[in-house]
């Protein structure tokens, strides 16, 4: 044993030192909250902040690590400040930050039971509870993993194995088969990117283009199918989008579903963003259909304010979530959890690929990570805190600001609307009374004066061929003032 490593397991000194940290985060909420005038984004480019932060850490160390959270807290994107209106990140829920830090310290590694036994039922609980409030009946269940990339991945890996028609994921490709899915035009580059994993290359990707709505096309959704077919690729699934990431845009997804079951597609809805509308009394019509999809992500680190990552992957039948990994190793896994489930006794499953869900309790069967991180936990204190009425308010709250800012575009000639948002992404441009050439130029530097300004924070998103600038109200706490000053700021450096 060292001295250092004594001190640094030392309780008393953590004490000490985590009081100070959260005396740093709640400092810091109330700046973001009271809109002291901080910059949103700090606007320093990436070499300079590099040196910022560089250190050869060959010393004997005596820091206080309070300065370099600080350093940190002023060198962030603030989330906090309602003046950041730019990506789908949530500005975290304080409690549940803390408890992300506890489990954390924890470490409940949870690959299998043993590992992370609170952890495990912890996330059991909150699937169940999402898997009822999406309106999904029967079997259907699923898992945590991190993040909707990974996520989709997951879930596009069962579709594969489901529909392959041989098993895939012990054989490989043999056949010379050339498979493909339907994807919306408008989806998550992850999703091309998951395909492209399973190593179908671009032709596995096969877009569809939306309509004036930002809606998958659906006449061209059945085209482009017969014409695959035709070519002899094998299509097995479709990925719609609840809450689409350039406009917020919700597929219709009971059409979808119908599409797919005519067809035997499995229906994959991506509502990393959007799937949170289902907790809504307000916007639950606009996730009409996707419990009849087959697999739904849903991110809880956008519309549910955890803490990055968590995303939930759910399967309409539970028992494809252990399809995912379809390896005989599975054995390998219950014999092990045999010895400490008294519960279950030995498994029912002799068939494997549709072997029930005993063994439910060992996460790394059915997601990529081994280890990873207690993810369930901080929704459910969360849930346990406030209840679910808090992610419905922050939906509310939210879309409804989404809505005011549309209006406000809207009755501004300067201004031009996109389209009317579904959601809490609002995309729209600087039109300066003119609708000529150059608005491309004059929209992308705009946002370039603004990310030097740093009083606000949005991002921009190319649609076609036009460069609209877009928002998303994640902080509840966003409204007029902002939306007005915004505005406001875009019009001074138009004019530069
Ligand atoms: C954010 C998002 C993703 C990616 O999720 P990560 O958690 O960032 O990996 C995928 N699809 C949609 C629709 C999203 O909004």
């Amino acid at each position: 044993m060292t001295d250092l490593l004594k001190k640094a397991y030392d309780p008393e000194i953590f004490r000490e030192r985590g009081y100070k940290v959260v005396n740093i985060i709640a400092d810091y909420l109330k700046e973001c909250l009271d809109k002291k005038d901080v910059k949103v984004y700090p606007g320093i480019p990436p070499e300079e902040m590099l040196n910022m932060f560089a250190h050869d850490f060959k010393g004997s160390y005596v820091n206080d690590p309070a300065n370099d959270l600080l350093l940190m807290s002023e060198n962030a994107l603030r989330l906090h400040h309602p003046g950041n209106i730019g990506h789908q990140v949530t500005p975290s829920l304080p409690l549940a930050a803390l408890a992300d830090l506890f489990g954390s310290f924890l470490n409940n590694g949870m690959a299998v039971y043993e590992t992370g036994p609170a952890a495990t039922v912890l996330e059991k609980i909150v699937i169940n509870w999402l898997v009822k409030e999406l309106g999904m009946t029967g079997n259907a269940d699923g898992i945590i993993t991190s993040g909707g990339s990974l996520g989709n991945l997951t879930a596009l890996l069962a579709a594969r194995q489901v529909k392959a028609g041989h098993d895939l994921w012990d054989q490989g490709m043999t056949h010379n088969e050339r498979y493909a899915v339907l994807v919306s035009e408008e989806s998550h580059y992850c999703v091309d990117r998951a395909i492209r994993i399973m190593g179908w290359g671009s032709k596995g990707v096969i877009k569809v283009p939306v309509n004036s709505d930002h809606r998958i096309d659906l006449n061209t959704l059945e085209t482009k199918y017969r014409e695959a077919m035709n070519d002899g690729v094998k299509v097995l699934a479709v990925v719609g989008t609840a809450g689409s990431t350039p406009t917020g845009t919700y597929d219709i997804m009971h059409k979808l579903a119908d599409f797919c079951s005519d067809n035997n597609l499995w229906l994959h809805i991506d509502a990393a963003h959007g799937g949170a509308a289902a907790i809504s009394g307000k916007y639950k019509h606009l996730v009409r259909g996707m419990e009849r999809a087959d697999s739904v992500v849903i991110d809880f680190h956008k519309m549910f304010m955890a803490p990055a990552l968590a995303t939930a992957v759910i399967f309409k039948n539970g028992e494809y979530s252990y399809r995912t990994f379809e390896q005989k190793a599975s054995y390998l896994y219950q014999e092990q959890s045999k010895s400490k489930s008294k519960s279950k006794s030995k498994s029912k499953s002799k068939s494997g690929s549709e072997g029930g869900n005993e063994g439910w309790y060992d996460s790394c069967k059915r997601t990529i990570e081994c280890t990873k991180r207690m993810m369930g936990a901080k929704i459910y204190i969360m849930l346990r805190t406030y209840g679910q009425q808090l992610f419905s308010n922050y939906v509310d709250v939210t879309f409804d600001s989404a809505k005011q800012f549309a209006n406000m575009i809207r009755k501004n000639r300067d201004f031009e609307l996109l389209t009317d948002p579904s959601c809490n992404i609002v995309c729209f441009r600087y039109v300066g009374g003119s609708k000529g050439s150059g608005l491309n130029d004059l929209n992308s530097n705009i946002r370039d004066r603004l990310l030097e300004d740093g009083s606000y924070y949005i991002t921009q998103t190319d649609i076609g061929d036009n460069i609209y600038l877009r928002i998303t109200v994640m902080n509840p706490f966003t409204g007029k003032e902002e939306f007005e000053g915004l505005l406001k700021k875009i019009w001074e450096v138009a004019g530069e």
